[in-house]
């Protein structure tokens, strides 16, 4: 029975490591070992999170290597290795598991793309406030917003902006203790310095810093026991008046986390950081050209700032593509060489581009209101948050300049788009049956 268990735990090891990167492999698979003294087939695990990580990942194929019962909870079991008083010098896993303690990857040098800085962000309407907001944290760490957290989609500079307060807290304020970490590396050195029960170390060089700039924290979802960890420390560090900033690709109040985690988010300023609008993306492409050593003229930078709107990162590519379409081949980057070179990248955009028209039928279907009634100035009540709903995700989804999407809206000027933005955004802060609403269309228009 305990041979048949191990076979087979060592076949579904196998299937699994053709699976995953050996990164997850070594961290999450390999320290399981079977317990071959046990009567029933039974796993091994160094903690709670290495059988948590097996269970979330692969409960399907757990299923097909060890028999499911009836009320669909599996048959295998799992037991927490005790604290081994010596292990066989010769168990691989236990080598290869071992960095040295004292030089865990966080007490340490803070990792900061160079290029990551306040002079190398270009501003605009759609996130200059948040900028100022980095700026403002960044010269006075712990004084105003706290914590600071960061939302909005790919590629729009949430990343840049918090080594941007890196940068700067290195260059002037070398008294201020801080780290800049990603969630998953968060929870990669939390595992491993749990293996290597030194937990309370990271913990308290974690709680000793002064800010603490967090990369991604959606992906603190659905990851219960990391998350109280990370609660702990985050209420350590901001009762203390310790900065935090936080990024994500969602508001708090959408990411399935507990109601204390988003709760604590929600404490200081959330703010969103939106898509460039045409202009600014114009001023972007021709400074990242700058930087790479060639010059694009106004209108070639419109066209490409035209064709690509949906994040910057994208906009980043395709002046890289150009910079060496036009180097190896000699060229001047005219209208027609940035089709040839961009061509592909200029294809895939427009079919997802998002239009007023477009907006405007989901809105109207939506709300049951017409799209006229949309278009026009009528008071009515119902008709007028479903214009606002419309001209808030009007101005989110498309990246077109204020003025020209305002005036697709029946003429209207782009501080009533503006202003009609702004209601919708706050008052979906706060009501959460007309954020549900707003999402459900948006979901709609993006499909
Ligand atoms: P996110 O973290 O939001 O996914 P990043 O911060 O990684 O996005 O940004 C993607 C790329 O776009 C980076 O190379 C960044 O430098 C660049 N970028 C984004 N916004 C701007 C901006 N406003 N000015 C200059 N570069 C930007
Ligand atoms: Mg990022």
């Amino acid at each position: 029975m305990a041979e048949s268990f191990e076979r087979k735990w060592s076949e579904f090891t196998r299937l699994v490591k053709k699976r995953c990167s050996s990164a997850e492999y070594t961290n999450w698979i390999a320290p399981i070992r079977v317990d071959t003294q046990a009567k029933c087939p039974t796993l091994l695990v160094p903690n709670v999170f290495v059988r948590e990580h097996l269970i979330d990942n692969y409960k399907m194929e757990l299923s097909t290597y060890f028999s499911v019962e009836g009320r669909g909870g599996s048959e295998l079991q799992f037991v927490v290795e005790e604290k081994k008083v010596k292990k066989p010098k010769t168990d691989p896993f236990k080598r290869k598991l071992s960095p040295a303690p004292e030089k865990g990857p966080f007490e340490k040098t803070v990792m900061l793309n160079d290029n990551y800085t306040f002079d190398e962000f270009i501003e605009g309407p759609s996130n200059q406030f948040i900028k100022s907001a980095c700026l403002g944290v960044a010269s006075k760490p712990g004084g105003s917003y706290n914590p600071l957290f960061i939302h909005g989609g790919v590629g729009l500079g949430k990343t840049h902006l918090l080594h941007a307060i890196g940068h700067f807290l290195r260059q002037t304020e070398k008294k201020h203790q801080f780290q800049c970490i990603t969630t998953e590396s968060f929870i990669t050195d939390l595992v491993c310095h749990l293996r290597n029960k030194s937990v309370d170390k990271m913990k308290q060089y974690f709680r000793n810093l002064d800010v603490l700039l967090v990369d991604d924290i959606q992906f603190l979802q659905n990851r219960l026991n990391f998350e109280e960890e990370f609660c702990n420390t985050f209420e350590t560090l901001i009762n203390q008046h310790k900065q935090i900033v936080i990024t994500s690709d969602k508001p708090p109040g959408q990411l399935k986390l507990s109601e204390r985690m988003i709760a604590r988010m929600e404490w200081g300023l959330v703010a969103q950081i939106g898509m460039p609008d045409v202009e600014t993306r114009v001023a972007i492409v021709q400074h990242k050209a700058e930087q790479r050593g060639f010059k694009i003229s106004n209108r070639i930078a419109f066209y490409i700032a035209e064709h690509i709107f949906n994040n910057v990162r994208q906009l980043e590519g395709a002046v890289n593509r150009l910079g060496a379409h036009c180097r190896l081949n000699h060229l001047e980057a005219t209208e027609e060489v940035v089709d040839k070179a961009l061509g592909e990248v200029f294809h895939s955009s427009p079919q997802n581009r998002v239009s007023v028209d477009h907006i405007l039928s989901s809105v109207s279907s939506m709300f049951n209101v017409s799209e006229n009634d949309l278009r026009g100035s009528k008071r009515n009540r119902d008709i007028v948050t479903a214009r606002q709903i419309a001209m808030y995700l009007a101005k989110e989804l498309i990246g077109e300049s204020l003025v020209k999407i305002a005036s697709a809206f029946g003429g209207k000027t782009h501080s009533t788009l503006l202003h009609n933005w702004k209601k919708i955004a706050k008052e979906i802060q706060n009501n959460e049956r007309l954020r549900r609403q707003v999402q459900m269309t948006r979901r709609n228009i993006e499909v």
